[in-house]
């Protein structure tokens, strides 16, 4: 059974545009993976923990065969492979990589919730999901991607350029 998914990515350190397109195309090479759609790559402002660098941020379409905790566990073995550190929370990363949506699972799991919890809060996973998909529900309470957008909006003030 085919499912789509979307990804959020995001990198603050080193060569960032760089790290992103080799996270993309790591996880396009998954077995099981295909990478249907890309988002631009916007420059954001750092959120949660503010005094680090930028980051650069993309969103991407996949359709996967791989339930949801698999997924979960090949996307981190790519961050662990690109020499991720988890040193403090929000602090910097060459690459994280995060479930935003599967299909139209609501998942509440230790290791895995979807829709990601923070998503409807942040405009660098909003704008570029928007960009790939306008289409988009949200499966928890069936708010368009729109709505969100509009909403988030009004309440964030996170610089977003697109590059
Ligand atoms: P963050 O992405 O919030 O900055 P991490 O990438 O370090 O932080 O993730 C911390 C944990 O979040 C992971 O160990 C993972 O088990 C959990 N997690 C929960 N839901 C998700 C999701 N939808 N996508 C990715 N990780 C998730
Ligand atoms: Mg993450």
């Amino acid at each position: 059974m085919q499912n789509t998914a979307y990804l959020g990515l995001g990198s603050n350190m080193g060569h960032k545009r760089q790290n992103l397109e080799y996270a993309i195309e790591a996880i396009d090479s998954i077995e099981g993976i295909n990478v249907t759609k890309c988002s631009s790559f916007y420059d954001t402002e750092p959120w949660g923990k503010t005094d680090q660098e930028y980051f650069l941020n993309a969103v991407i379409e996949i359709i996967t065969h791989l339930p949801p905790q698999e997924l979960l566990k090949k996307l981190q073995e790519i961050e662990i492979k690109m020499g991720r550190q988890r040193l403090e929370k929000w602090g910097p990363r060459n690459i994280d990589i995060d479930i935003l949506l599967y299909g139209d699972e609501v998942l509440d799991g230790q290791e895995l919730k979807v829709p990601h919890p923070h998503m409807r809060h942040r405009l660098f996973v909003l704008i570029p999901l928007r960009e790939i998909n306008s289409a988009i529900k949200f499966p928890d309470d069936g708010m368009d991607i729109e709505e969100v957008l509009i909403r988030a909006e009004a309440r964030e003030e996170t610089k977003i350029t697109k590059t």
